[in-house]
């Protein structure tokens, strides 16, 4: 059976071209013009574009599965059309055995429909000094390390990491934080934090173990990620140590390029999230970041939890917010629509290809002839408002909610199996 994708604006080598794509047996046998197939897919205007990449999403399965799970978690990837993601360990019970890691692997293909590669922790149960046995629990499936949730305190601890992490040629990906810089901090440090009288949460508490780590980075000669930056200092460490040869990446969420700590309305829930909404000089330089490369790739943080977890307070609200069926659409509206900050093809460059580079997924984001058709569609010419009740994903916790936006998902697919399809309004 063959499918053929027809007069879509198709992103393909960081360009944007008029063309068809013609689908065989979950792979991509051509792109290019008057393909035809048994079956056909009207495209006409819609941008199609590689399956998005998310190297960073919570599925909280197993542990806290009234939170989300693989199922749900993997639809709200489908409906923002990313076929590809890295979910984070911080479950329960966190996979520090290759026989937790097997497990977690299986579950994720039997229950997700969309492909999703599993982080393993950098220490046990993401909070000791502990390290496991990388090589067993690459062996059982573990594509990078993260004990993102949480930073490694111990300067020592993160040093033996980055050697053996190293010697097993696997990635550290970290979410910096120093713990007692960070002190039960809630808003970033400055008028907002007064304003609200919530505690402060200084930049510190993130730069300085990025400092750190740099160092050690240098000396291992490891792959360093750095999860969700969100601090000028951030990205000016990142462009000196790239300038060094350090091998560094970063990534950048959505929330951190959308919103500053100016944009929290009150005392909201929805506006809780670790790294912090930053200020807009911040918010400024992470664009920057991006434009000049020293940031390499946006990924969500999608950081699902239930209403009543969200709903009170910032001081007793969870942390996280979702992103996965937002991300796209708030990107394109703002960045490349409205403001023109960025070109489309920036934008899906930082979602698909970059992403894939980085972490060496070499199926994905990326169309070509041979590969995976792992194909999203796009409604760049319709303005939707992104409502609760269209979330596949069981945490409605984004502050996005009821935002007008362009760029909705029309249609995903997974080794050619549509995986998501928009109803008819
Ligand atoms: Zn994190």
């Amino acid at each position: 059976m063959t499918t053929a994708i027809k007069n879509g604006i198709v992103y393909q080598n960081g360009r944007l071209i008029k063309a068809d794509v013609l689908l065989e047996a979950g792979k991509i046998k051509a792109i290019g013009t008057n393909l035809t197939g048994e079956q056909t897919i009207d495209a006409t205007g819609k941008l199609v574009s590689p399956g998005l990449v998310d190297v960073h999403v919570h599925y909280r399965d197993p542990g806290q599965t009234y939170k989300e799970d693989i199922r749900t978690g993997s639809e709200a990837a489908a409906h923002g059309g990313f076929t590809t993601v890295g979910a984070m360990p911080n479950v329960t019970p966190v996979p520090n055995t290759p026989a937790l890691m097997k497990k977690m692997v299986q579950e994720n293909q039997a229950k997700g429909i969309v492909h999703i590669f599993q982080y393993g922790p950098i220490t046990n149960g993401e909070t000791t000094d502990i390290i496991p046995d990388y090589a067993a629990l690459k062996k059982a499936g573990a594509f990078a390390l993260s004990n993102d949730g949480h930073g490694v305190q111990t300067a020592q601890t993160m040093y033996l990491a980055m050697q053996k992490a190293k010697k097993n040629d696997l990635i550290i990906a970290t979410h910096a934080q120093d713990d007692s810089l960070f002190n039960h901090g809630i808003v970033n440090e400055g008028s907002k934090a007064q304003e609200l009288n919530l505690p402060p949460v200084t930049e510190l508490a993130e730069t300085t173990q990025i400092a750190r780590d740099l160092l050690l980075a240098q000396k291992t000669g490891v792959h360093y990620h750095i999860c969700h930056v969100s601090t000028k200092t951030s990205v000016e460490l990142v462009r000196m140590a790239k300038a060094r040869g350090i091998n560094v990446t970063c990534e950048v969420a959505p929330h951190h390029l959308l919103l500053t700590d100016e944009d929290i309305p009150k005392d909201n829930g929805y506006y809780k999230m670790n790294p912090p909404l930053r200020s807009k000089e911040d918010q400024a330089a992470l664009l920057v970041g991006l434009l000049d490369d020293t940031i390499d790739l946006i990924a969500t943080d999608h950081a699902p939890h239930a209403k009543n977890e969200k709903e009170g307070g910032m001081k007793e609200a969870a942390f996280g917010i979702t992103g996965s069926e937002t991300a796209f659409s708030n990107l394109y509206t703002k960045f490349v629509k409205e403001e023109k900050v960025f070109t489309l093809e920036q934008l899906l460059s930082w979602l698909t290809d970059q992403p894939a580079k980085v972490f060496n997924l070499q199926k994905a984001g990326v169309l070509e002839p041979g590969r995976p058709a792992d194909i999203a569609v796009f409604d760049l010419d319709h303005e939707t408002e992104l409502k609760e009740k269209d979330y596949k994903s069981k945490g409605v916790n984004t502050p996005f909610t009821g935002s007008k936006v362009y760029g909705a998902t029309v249609m995903t697919m997974v080794d050619g199996q549509v995986v998501y399809r928009r109803e008819e309004e």
